[in-house]
């Protein structure tokens, strides 16, 4: 069995078991190296002997806000980048607020799919790996930019919801693979969606409204199966 080295090394800082467990354990399989803490004193001891290349960081810890934590991290000089993740209410504005130098934040319930999408954009603006090319996903005629949010197909600008995104970012990120509802349900919905698989083909049926105007169809049924974005298949 060979091992790829990680896509880049983690500190996740949060207090909740479950959602830290949650965490490491998705990120781990996403490829980045995770070290974890459950509060803001172990953060920096573990920022300190692991030096992380990004930190995912709950704001509301036991012992100190993230933002003490934030400052503290930074404290060394270091550029350290941040990923919050925040409650959805007044912590979210100071948050924003917080993350206009390249951090980012995402919002509780988070699906796991968007934690990483955030991760990776922080890590390549900061690295600055030609950031505009590796921001936009492309499948045939269509292009998705993952920091500025915009959709095209060809040169029609597509308007999409926040969800909408999310799902159409997860279909072109698995081009002609089949997904089951299932499988999209817990990449793109929050955790305490489980169960509801109705909502996957209301969305995948607002989507194709928007996307597959013109021909051809990109977003296909797999009956009984799932969904794929794939060129319709020329008959032999
Ligand atoms: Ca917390």
């Amino acid at each position: 069995m060979t091992t790829s080295p990680p896509e880049a090394k983690l500190l996740v800082v949060e207090d909740e078991p479950n959602i830290r467990e949650l965490l490491a354990t998705s990120l781990r399989f996403a490829g980045f190296e995770v070290h974890v803490a459950a509060d803001g004193a172990t953060a920096i001891k573990q920022a300190n002997t692991h030096q992380p290349d990004l930190v995912v960081l709950d704001v509301m810890l036991p012992d100190m806000d993230g933002f003490t934590v934030t400052r503290k991290l930074r404290d060394s000089g270091r550029i350290l980048p941040i990923v919050f993740v925040t409650a959805r209410d007044s912590v979210e504005d100071k948050v924003k607020g917080l993350t206009v130098g390249g951090d980012d934040y995402v919002t509780k319930p988070f699906s796991l799919e968007e934690v990483v999408a955030r991760i990776r954009a922080v890590l390549r603006r900061t690295r600055g790996e030609n950031a505009d090319d590796a921001a936009t996903l492309r499948f045939h005629d269509l292009e998705l930019d993952e920091d500025s949010h915009e959709v095209r197909r060809g040169k029609r600008a597509i308007e999409v919801s926040p969800t909408e995104f999310k799902l159409l970012r997860y279909l072109m990120l698995n081009p002609n693979r089949v997904l089951s509802k299932a499988q999209i349900l817990d990449h793109v919905w929050d955790y305490d969606f489980r169960g509801q698989s109705g909502i996957v083909e209301s969305y995948i049926s607002y989507l194709r409204r928007k996307v597959d105007v013109e021909e051809p169809a990109l977003i296909q049924t797999r009956r009984g199966v799932g969904y794929v974005l794939r060129l319709p298949q020329e008959s032999t």
